[in-house]
């Protein structure tokens, strides 16, 4: 069942994360004024019975499942089985919950890099499960695949309208800065901002700088989220008989234009040494926004636009 009042009771999992502050911002925006968020401290989406206990006492009517271990591609691979279990743990727990306690819909948290290595460009929802992965992040792929087909199995045996979003990329402000644990936008953004103002004007950039990828600004991300919950569930199905949703930004860049794009926007001009002991990754991860183009949502923030928010944002808060 959709979300139609600004008083139904929603859980946002993963409240603190980079998509979840933007889903409170934007949530409170669109008048939704019941929201419930946990902490990590308060809430250990690991341990079931904290889980069930929370389902139990809060009833929520809606829930968002925005928690979740993620990182770039050297995190994946130095923590495989946190990527793997923890992973499973949350969103085992939650889902059975929202299930047993009669959530009305459940948002579970996809991404684009589940989908098959090789997939036909841009992928389509049905290419999940077409091929093998990439190896960089298989750990953290198999545990959000399991999720994508729990949300599947719940629907299919209970009825319980739980339905997947596979968001790109994503990036925007409260981002990981980190550059061991971080995706490559953040983590390019301040090689060059700290490059630029330390006069020293070279950055190291992983791989070739060939890969491609595609960005989404995390408001952006919130925003189709609630355009999804808000959506009724037939039109829902219409057009995703599988209940998976693709959430991008429609066209792709590589590495090395996304260095040149940071650099115009930035202001900066920074020699870029390219660091080809470090892993490459997928060749290529477009996704095809036809279903939620159909059903009337089309991403608005540009990603010139999104790295000026997002570049603000850091001169703010990390100077
Ligand atoms: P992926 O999309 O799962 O591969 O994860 P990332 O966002 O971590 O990496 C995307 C691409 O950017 C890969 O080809 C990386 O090698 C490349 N890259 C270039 N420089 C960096 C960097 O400083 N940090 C990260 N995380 N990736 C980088």
């Amino acid at each position: 069942m959709h979300l139609t009042h600004p008083d139904a009771s929603i859980y946002v999992a993963g409240h603190r994360g980079l998509l979840g502050r933007a889903l409170v911002k934007k949530l409170r925006t669109h008048g939704y004024r019941n929201l419930l968020l946990r902490t990590r401290e308060e809430l250990d989406l690991r341990c079931q019975h904290s889980v069930n206990s929370f389902f139990e006492s809060e009833r929520p009517e809606f829930v968002i499942l925005a928690a979740a271990r993620v990182g770039g591609i050297l995190a994946n691979d130095r923590y495989p089985a946190d990527f793997l279990g923890d992973n499973l743990l949350i969103q085992n727990h939650v889902l059975d919950a929202a299930r047993k306690n009669g959530v009305k819909r459940l948002l579970f948290l996809g991404s684009t890099c589940i989908y098959p290595r090789e997939a036909e460009q841009p992928m389509q929802e049905t290419a999940l499960l077409s091929g093998p992965l990439e190896v960089t992040n298989r750990w953290y792929a198999v545990a959000k695949i399991t999720g994508v087909v729990q949300c599947q199995a719940l629907r299919r045996q209970h009825g319980s309208d739980f339905v997947t979003v596979m968001a790109t990329n994503l990036y925007g402000p409260g981002d990981n800065f980190d550059l061991t644990s971080s995706h490559v936008l953040p983590a390019l953004m301040r090689k060059l901002h700290e490059a630029h103002t330390s006069g020293q004007k070279r950055i190291s950039v992983w791989g070739s700088g060939s890969p491609r990828r595609e960005f989404l600004y995390s408001e952006d991300m919130a925003d189709a989220c609630v355009f999804v919950l808000e959506t009724p569930e037939e039109h829902l199905l219409h057009v995703a008989p599988d209940s998976m949703l693709n959430v991008g930004y429609g066209n792709d860049l590589s590495i090395r234009e996304l260095c040149d794009l940071l650099q115009n926007v930035m202001g900066t001009d920074c020699a870029l040494d390219f660091d080809r002991s470090k892993p490459d990754g997928t060749p290529r991860k477009l996704v095809d926004v036809s279903r939620l183009m159909k059903l009337g949502w089309k991403a608005p923030t540009s990603l010139q636009d999104g790295i000026q928010k997002t570049y603000a944002w850091y001169k703010s808060e990390c100077p």
